[in-house]
């Protein structure tokens, strides 16, 4: 074992039998133990200390699993770039040498010495029974109703904020519709996840981080962090192992504070934090927020969207995006939907969840829609043009169209103009309650040779009952609908029987939202061909999903 490994050992005073050392040379695989006290019957000295300790018996069930985790991930240090130099983890151990168990608190700190690629060259282990102080600060942390005291998390945030030799962020993380897992499943279910998340969060967090339980579902963590994927990666692990409970999932909203003043209290960096959280509350395409100093004039309102809207159309900053559609089973690309996009100089790419209601209210959408409806007929145009075998595009229809049948003309001029086939040009309409007398005109649309797609059906206002007599040809099932149902063996029936419903009396079914092979794989079961979501593919610009759909041709 290489000499530097022994200094590094020697500094780890070990003069009680309440503590132990031992290091580990990943270039070699030797390692040693100084006197183990206590912990012989953990360390004997016989095998690899982190072997030893994640596979032992002493450890108290409750924290097996832990540390087994943690010592592996610690096992192949050498083989996986570590971001942290230095871990450390509580556990409890049986210290008695009779048949009777008797469990002590134990810290075990770890530090890792890297080599430039980040690879870990030996660690050094540290193993203690943990002093009164540390006790009586762990029941005050564990008693506050099982959470952290908000005192002692408050203490620990700040030395974190005031150690200027590392950067300092605030995270916090709620569950998106909580309430509704409460309706859905229980409310026991509810207290049940919220604890697994708490306990959970021990795990995930390292010592860079403390984390308090803020309110009923709401999560926050301070963290020191050296490069800003410190940060993603937390947040990875945050929802690789706490979004989900069992088979039920729910999304996790995080907002994000990167310290830049670090003389403000903690409740004032607390509530920018939430104000990140809560600005992307409902957006079903971001979770992650960063809370930014002008936040509130980063906001797009309306004023700026309206002052904004003609100049922006006129100098092309809307732009047409295609989002491919694939049939499952074969993976081609059978079609494509046109989404819009802004593409602002300064604030950059902007969704249209921001703008469109906006436009809805004031009556531009009708102008936007055209001019979205134009670039579609174009793209087909050039399909054509270059003799590939185009594929058909969707548009989106807003409802403010529906009051009157001018837009249907305004359709037949473009496919005129551009001289593209009818079928080629598919309408996607979201039919709702409130829209239910627009049938007459939607059925005229239908008469005048387009297809009708029924846009997010499932999302609330639809029913089985509108499949009956629909004009539609083809059913868009809205993916809140299917990732939802596809939670219960009950909901998994009311989708196969959707889908094959809708089969029997003639209509086609495309799947929205495909996030996952086990989603598209069940749709494809239920007899539903088509997809579109991000499994496939974003919506991508028009030569991007050119190179898609035609390859090189
Ligand atoms: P929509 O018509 O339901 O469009 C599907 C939305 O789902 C798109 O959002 C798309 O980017 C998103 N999406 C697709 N796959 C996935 C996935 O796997 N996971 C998740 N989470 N989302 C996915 P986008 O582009 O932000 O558009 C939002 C809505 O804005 C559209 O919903 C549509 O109602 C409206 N919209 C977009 N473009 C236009 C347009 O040109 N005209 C009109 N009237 N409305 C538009
Ligand atoms: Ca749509
Ligand atoms: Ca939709």
């Amino acid at each position: 074992m290489a000499k530097k490994v022994f200094e590094a050992l020697e500094q780890f005073v070990c003069d009680t039998d309440d503590m132990c050392a031992f290091a580990l040379d990943f270039t070699d695989g030797s390692f040693d133990i100084t006197p183990a006290g206590c912990f012989s019957h953990i360390l004997d000295g016989t095998e690899n200390p982190l072997r030893q300790l994640s596979e032992s018996k002493n450890i108290h069930e409750g924290d097996r699993t832990v540390i087994s985790a943690f010592c592996g991930d610690l096992l192949c240090a050498d083989k996986v770039p570590l971001r942290e130099n230095h871990f450390i983890v509580s556990f409890r151990v049986d210290t008695s040498d009779t048949d009777t168990p008797e469990y002590k608190w134990t810290t075990l700190t770890i530090i890792i010495q890297r080599d430039e690629r980040q690879l870990a060259q030996y660690l050094v282990g540290h193993l203690r029974l943990m002093n009164n102080a540390e006790l009586l600060n762990k029941a005050i942390t564990d008693s506050f109703t099982n959470d952290k005291h908000p005192q002692v998390f408050n203490g620990q945030a700040q030395r974190i904020i005031d150690d200027t030799s590392h950067n300092a962020a605030i995270v916090q993380f709620d569950i998106e519709n909580f309430k509704l897992i409460n309706v859905k499943y229980g409310e026991e279910k509810g207290t049940e996840i919220l604890n697994y998340i708490k306990n959970g969060l021990d795990t995930v967090c390292t010592n860079k981080q403390v984390y308090m339980r803020l309110s009923a579902d709401v999560f926050m963590i301070a963290m020191s962090y050296d490069t800003p994927d410190e940060i993603e990666s937390l947040i990875a692990r945050i929802e690789d192992r706490l979004g989900h409970y069992g088979d039920i999932s729910y999304k996790l909203v995080f907002g994000v504070n990167l310290v830049t003043d670090r003389s403000l209290p903690m409740r004032k960096l607390g509530d920018r934090t939430a104000m990140a959280r809560q600005s992307i509350k409902g957006n079903a395409l971001q979770n992650v927020q960063y809370y930014a100093e002008n936040q509130e004039s980063r906001l797009v309102t309306k004023k700026f969207i309206e002052d904004r809207m003609d100049y922006a159309l006129e100098h092309g900053e809307f732009v047409m995006y295609l989002q491919p559609k694939y049939s499952i089973s074969t993976s081609d690309i059978v079609g494509a939907e046109a989404l819009v996009r802004w593409i602002h100089p300064e604030k950059g790419m902007l969704p249209p969840m921001e703008f469109i209601p906006v436009f809805e209210k004031d009556g531009f959408i009708i102008k936007l829609d055209e001019y979205i409806w134009e670039q579609a007929c174009k793209a087909i145009r050039r399909w054509i043009d270059r003799g590939v075998e185009p594929v058909p595009i969707s548009v989106n229809i807003s409802r403010v169209h529906l009051t009157d049948d001018r837009f249907i003309d305004v359709l037949d001029g473009l496919v005129e103009k551009y001289g593209i086939p009818k079928r080629m040009l598919e309408t996607e309409i979201t039919e709702t309650v409130e829209n239910a007398g627009d049938e007459e005109i939607i059925k005229r649309l239908k008469e005048r040779g387009y297809m009708l797609l029924m846009d997010d059906f499932g999302s609330g206002y639809s029913s089985l009952n509108m499949l009956k007599n629909t004009p539609f040809d083809v059913i868009k099932i809205d993916r809140d609908f299917f990732s939802e149902f596809m939670l219960s063996d009950r909901g998994k029936k009311i989708i196969s029987h959707t889908v094959s419903m809708s089969k029997d009396i003639g209509l086609d079914m495309v799947a929205e939202g495909v996030e996952t092979k086990e989603q598209a794989e069940f749709l494809e079961n239920c007899g539903c061909d088509v997809a579109q979501g991000y499994y496939y593919s974003k919506p991508v610009p028009q030569t991007d999903f050119e190179h898609l759909a035609f390859g090189d041709k």
